[in-house]
Parts: C-alpha cells; structure tokens; sequence
C-alpha cells in the first residue's frame, strides 16, 4: 500500500549542541522509514517553502514580518530560558517545515490510492500560536494543514498525542467549531495548559478535548481513551482527515516526558486509531517531540506499520495502573 512522506532536516536551523532539538532527531525517524523497505510504495514529498496564503491562514502577517526580522538582524532568543531558537536561516526552516507538511498533505488529498502519510520535519510546531513562538516551535505546522484542509471544505480533527500539551494548536482553533483539537499529555508538564476544564470558546464548545494524565501512564491508558473516548468523538464528528500531532516524547526513553508507551503501544495507536477512523479517512502524522534518537526510530517505523496494517513486534504493550482514573473521569466529564 503507498505511503506518503515529507523530510524537512532543516540543519541550517541549529540552537547549539547543548539543545535537545536538533537534526537528528530527524535523521532517526528516517532511519525509521527506510528500515520497512517500502520500495516504490513509498511516495516522497518535495520540500517546498510554505505559501504566504497558507501562513496567513494561521498567523497574522505581523507575526511573520517579527519572525523574519529576528533573522535578518543575526538571530535571537525567543524566550529567556533559552529554549526557543530564532536563527538566520531559523525563518525560512520553519516556512521549508510548514510547507512539506502541507505537501504530503496534498499528495494524500489529490490520490485516491493514497490515504496515509507522514510529515517528518523539525523544528516542530504544537506550542507555536498565532502570535508567539513557544517550546522550539516557530510555526505551527499541523495547525496550517488543518486550516487550509477546513478551508477546502474537509472536517478534520487533530489529535495530539505528545507528552507535552499542545497549547499552541489549542490556540488557533480554541473558537472554531470546524476543527476538533484532542490532545493527550502529562498532566502539570510543560507547559501547564490543557486542562480538563479547557474544552473551546464559547462557539466551539467541546471541540477541544483535553485528557491530563499522571505521570507513568502506559499503553493501556492510550487504548482506554481511543475506545472511550477518540472512537466515540470520530462517531460524533464524523472527520474526514484526521491529523496526528506525532510526539515520540511519550516513549518510556524519552528524557523530558513521564510517560511510559513503547513504540509497540505507538504501532497499536495507529492501527486502532486507523480501523476507528473507517476506510475513507485520510490520516496525517506530523512530528512533533520526542528526543531519543532509538525510541524515534522506533515509533516512527511502528506508526507507519500500524497506519498501513502491517505487523510489529519490537518490545512489549505496556501497562499501569497510573492514568486509568483520569480517563474515566474525561469520560463522564465530556458525556460520553
Ligand atoms: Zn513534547
């Protein structure tokens, strides 16, 4: 079966070797892709610069002009903790990852033969909002995709499944009833937002969805909220793209994140979450997070293999008792 994907490496955008964000976290999911042989099933994206038209659909032109003129001044800091790198060439490597994401997304709208793809890019884009760059994100990759997909008359809903709370997704389509914004993430990790009670503006009630877990969560815990909770919200809102904010920081080998899936929990969430979405779903992962270059690998060969149905056996399904009750209390909390 074909298999979209994008590669944005983006080298040029560099915050230093003391950074966790860098090539070649890229350089690893890559590696996941080539390790399943797909041959010519395998269809490659070219890496393009974004559109200003599909910027413009998620951040307001004087976010963009600020952007580009912190690089053409030698580049800056966005934040005083250092966390978030605006360099020279940091501008153009966002716009090169916004627009390869939009790329596959195409690819995947304009071939019947085609439902499933991958946007493998750094730097990533769930914590950017309209206005601020935030948490290594500049632009919001996933949010321009699905924007532009609700522009062309698609219902799409994203589901994040990073350990860290995708604030800046939240953000863009807080008020817009046309997207639906699930996310799954620590609760009390950075960057302290999505709580249960977060749930839209007041013109898109419960089309955000935030489940807080506890530290120490594991695959049953994903598997519980994608029988309880994603497959009746995909009943209720009937996607037809769904997209995936793919954070490979949940892995139990990730230095940032308190979560304990394996890259098998990661290959039975793309395969449940496949069969739930039903045939005629078109489902786009695009990288977020994840900082341990084995467990991207990893989990990026499992996402696809589960997305195309394939067989993986690499490490154990994981369990604990630690999460169970925060899905069931998202459950009744959001009426399902
Ligand atoms: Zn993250």
């Amino acid at each position: 079966m074909n298999f979209a994907v994008g590669y944005v490496r983006n080298d040029q955008h560099d915050p230093g070797e003391m950074h966790v964000e860098r090539v070649y976290r890229v350089d690893a999911a890559i590696k996941g892709v080539e390790s399943l042989g797909l041959g010519s099933d395998l269809i490659v994206a070219d890496t393009i610069s974004v559109s200003l038209e599909d910027l413009y659909l998620v951040h307001p032109k004087e976010y963009i002009d600020k952007l580009t003129n912190v690089s053409t001044s030698g580049g800056a800091w966005a934040d005083e903790y250092e966390e978030t790198w605006i360099g020279e060439s940091s501008t153009l490597a966002a716009m090169n990852a916004a627009g390869t994401s939009v790329e596959v997304m195409s690819i995947l709208r304009e071939s019947k033969a085609v439902n499933y793809g991958f946007s493998i890019i750094r730097p990533p884009g769930h914590h950017a909002g309209p206005r601020y760059p935030m948490g290594f994100c500049l632009l919001n990759n996933i949010g321009i995709v699905a924007r532009k997909l609700s522009t062309l008359g698609e219902k799409v809903m994203i589901i994040d499944i990073d350990v860290h709370h995708g604030n800046g997704t939240q953000d863009i389509f807080w008020d817009d009833s046309n997207v639906v914004y699930l996310s799954i993430h620590q609760n009390g990790l950075y960057p302290g937002t999505g709580k249960l009670t977060e749930i839209g503006g007041e013109n898109a009630i419960l089309k955000t969805l935030n489940i807080p877990l506890e530290a120490g969560s594991a695959g049953n815990v994903f598997r519980m909220i994608l029988e309880s909770i994603i497959s009746p919200t995909i009943l209720r809102e009937s996607p037809t793209w769904i997209l995936v904010s793919a954070g490979f920081d949940s892995h139990f080998k990730d230095p940032l994140g308190g979560f304990e899936l394996s890259s098998r929990d990661y290959f039975n969430f793309a395969n449940e979450l496949r069969q739930s979405a039903g045939r005629d779903t078109k489902m786009l992962y695009v990288l977020e997070g994840g900082y341990d270059l084995s467990a991207i690998k990893d989990s990026t060969s499992a996402s696809i293999l589960g997305l195309l149905d394939g067989s993986f056996n690499l490490e154990n399904e994981t369990y604990s008792e630690a999460g169970t009750k925060d899905v069931k209390n998202a459950k009744s909390y959001f009426g399902f």
